[in-house]
């Protein structure tokens, strides 16, 4: 086995397809394989020609293109997968049963049956729904980013996935992957929380000592410092992002202790913690 799952490796099955210029017999071979794809695969799964293999992609069947899938199968074997413009990574489930077949002279047949196969294989997958519920938490959560759905699929209208989501799930046994599943589990717990609060309970007033608070109240204000922390953490995002963004864009150079401290400054500015120093540090920065 390679480390892709396969049972045949490439150059395994033969003759190693040329370098990177593809000789005559290489073109003829991929076009007489689109043929053939052409005639074999479910419909709008739709194979062109690329300059080293071919492409497949499943495409709305809409004016404007729009791939929501597609394959690549190169000639020397080489196989990767898109899921709405995202490569699809090799600890997916989905790779476990993918061969990778070289295609020659005498491997026409097998390398379309592979290819056939393969979308067959994809097609038993279907996109993470990532999470569609708890909408008014979902920018409070620096892991997710919103999925408006520009690829029209038909399992949700919008949602919410991991930045880290896999993607595909398979059709029958799961709604989401495990990434976004983590996710729907914290917003999930926060949401009950939340609601185990009666609205007409008024967050009580900053001066307020703890001791005095009622139980409602206690919970309201944990509510609202933890509505405080989402918020700063995510703040703190930003502006590490930001300076991190400024010292790769602007090639400065500065050591890893000065960048810490530099991203420290800026956490405390997320947290209104500036020293005088550190605001006019600050103000000196911008
Ligand atoms: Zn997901």
């Amino acid at each position: 086995m390679t480390p892709f799952g396969s049972d045949i490796s490439p150059g395994d099955a033969g003759v190693p397809p040329g370098g990177s210029e593809l000789s005559p017999a290489n073109v003829d071979l991929l076009k007489l394989a689109k043929g053939r794809l052409e005639e074999l695969l479910p419909s709008n799964w739709i194979p062109a020609l690329m300059s080293q293999g071919i492409q497949v992609g499943l495409r709305l069947p809409s004016e404007l293109l729009l791939v929501q899938r597609s394959i690549f199968f190169s000639l020397d074997g080489r196989v990767e997968a898109g899921i709405h413009g995202k490569r699809l990574e090799r600890d997916h489930e989905f790779w476990a049963t993918v061969r990778h077949v070289t295609l020659y002279r005498d491997s026409v047949e097998e390398f379309i049956g592979n290819v056939v196969d393969t979308v067959n294989r994809l097609r038993s997958f279907e996109v993470c729904r990532g999470v569609e519920g708890f909408r008014h938490l979902w920018k409070t959560e620096p892991k997710m980013e919103i999925d408006i759905n520009p690829f029209q699929e038909l399992r949700y209208t919008e949602t919410c996935r991991s930045k880290s989501c896999k993607l595909l799930v398979p059709s029958l046994r799961k709604k989401r992957c495990g990434e976004c599943s983590k996710i729907w589990n914290s917003l999930f717990h926060r949401n009950r929380t939340r609601s185990a609060v009666p609205d007409d309970v008024i967050t009580p007033p900053k001066k307020k000592p703890h001791k005095f608070l009622s139980t409602s109240e206690k919970a309201k204000r944990l509510h609202r410092l933890s509505d405080d922390i989402e918020k700063l953490k995510h703040q703190n995002q930003r502006l590490r992002k930001k300076i991190e963004d400024l010292i790769d864009e602007d090639g400065v150079r500065v050591s890893d202790t000065l960048s810490s401290d530099i991203i420290k400054i800026l956490s405390s500015k997320a947290a209104g913690k500036l020293t005088d120093f550190q605001k006019k540090f600050y103000r000196a920065a911008n």
